[in-house]
């Protein structure tokens, strides 16, 4: 295959054995979009919301949040729009917000914060649903390591729908649910959450983080944070496997899916649907034209069953 990247945009991201894999985008504000389109993105895997909110003192209401989400719909036409819902607190606080968490990583974040803030939870979900109207949009919870925060968030997305109903606003009649899969007691005890949703998307970075007890953003360990660790990858195997158990796709949004060195690794263990930085897009498309996904699969159970390291650069 010696296509450059950019004659790579428009081929289907299809392995040497025609199993088709989901090429998506990553994005944190809404001008991403025309990157992603501008790399053959074929959904947006992971709208990072809280960069709408961050670095600002006053926060963006629900007519600012609709009229965003809206435009990243809009210019997707169709193509699904995976929207998480506010991941703030750890390393990513509010302005104004006091940190008083001595350990903000394992504190008040994500759904955590939403749950406990139930009016910025309910305007977000109302902004949301407001974009579905335009297109194909996915609510996507992050950090959730329990069934009844599941259950919360799909109370608080009812319970904003008939808020809409009120007021004569529109949504789409099916808006999926699905949830990150972060920490490491949601990727062991999986099934519950994938029989409850409609998709899951592992999160490796934090993953990693709380598998290792590493903190991703501290220097002085970075050289432990390893995604390559057996126990890592037995928690990536374990959700997929669960998915393809539910039905349900599951992706990985982490920095992981944007790795080409590691594209192999990942169709080893399963993988069907990758979200990553537009720009990483077309080396990872190259990699999985490359790629029989049989034979990885093969390889990378047999090491996973040995819990030994696996080196991605002797897969073939
Ligand atoms: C992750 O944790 O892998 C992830 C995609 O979310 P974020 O990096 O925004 O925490
Ligand atoms: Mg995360």
């Amino acid at each position: 295959d010696r296509m450059t990247l950019a004659a790579l945009k428009d081929v289907p991201a299809e392995t040497l054995d025609g199993i088709n894999i989901s090429l998506q985008a990553n994005i944190e504000l809404p001008d991403e979009v025309d990157l992603a389109l501008a790399n053959g993105a074929t959904g947006i895997g992971l709208f990072r919301s809280e960069f709408l909110f961050i670095g600002r003192t006053e926060l963006p209401g629900e007519e600012e949040q609709y009229q965003a989400y809206a435009a990243v719909v809009k210019a997707m036409q169709h193509r699904p729009v995976t929207i998480r819902t506010l991941d703030v607190g750890a390393d990513k606080a509010l302005d104004g917000e006091a940190t008083v968490a001595t350990n903000p990583a394992l504190g008040l974040r994500a759904i955590r914060y939403c749950l406990a803030h139930p009016d910025l939870f309910a305007t977000q979900l109302r902004a949301i649903l407001r974009a579905s109207a335009h297109g194909t949009v996915r609510i996507l919870i992050p950090m959730v390591a329990h069934m009844h925060e599941v259950i919360a968030a799909k109370a608080a997305v009812e319970s904003a729908k008939r808020e809409l109903d009120k007021r004569g606003e529109p949504y789409a009649d099916h808006v999926q649910i699905g949830c990150m899969v972060e920490i490491p007691a949601t990727a062991i005890a999986i099934d519950p959450f994938a029989d409850a949703l409609d998709f899951l998307s592992i999160g490796t970075n934090d993953l990693i983080q709380y598998t290792l007890a590493i903190d991703r953003a501290d220097n002085e360990v970075s050289a432990l944070y390893d995604p390559l660790h057996p126990a890592v990858l037995k928690l990536i195997a374990n959700t997929i496997n669960a998915g393809i158990r539910a039905g349900i796709p599951v992706a990985v949004c982490g920095e992981m899916a944007g790795d080409p060195k590691l594209t192999r690794l990942l169709l080893g263990l399963g993988l069907t649907h990758f979200s990553m930085h537009p720009q990483q897009l077309l080396d990872v498309k190259r990699e999985i034209r490359r790629g029989h996904s049989n034979a990885l699969r093969q390889q990378v159970a047999t090491a996973l069953n040995r819990h030994s390291t696996i080196d991605p650069n002797v897969l073939q």
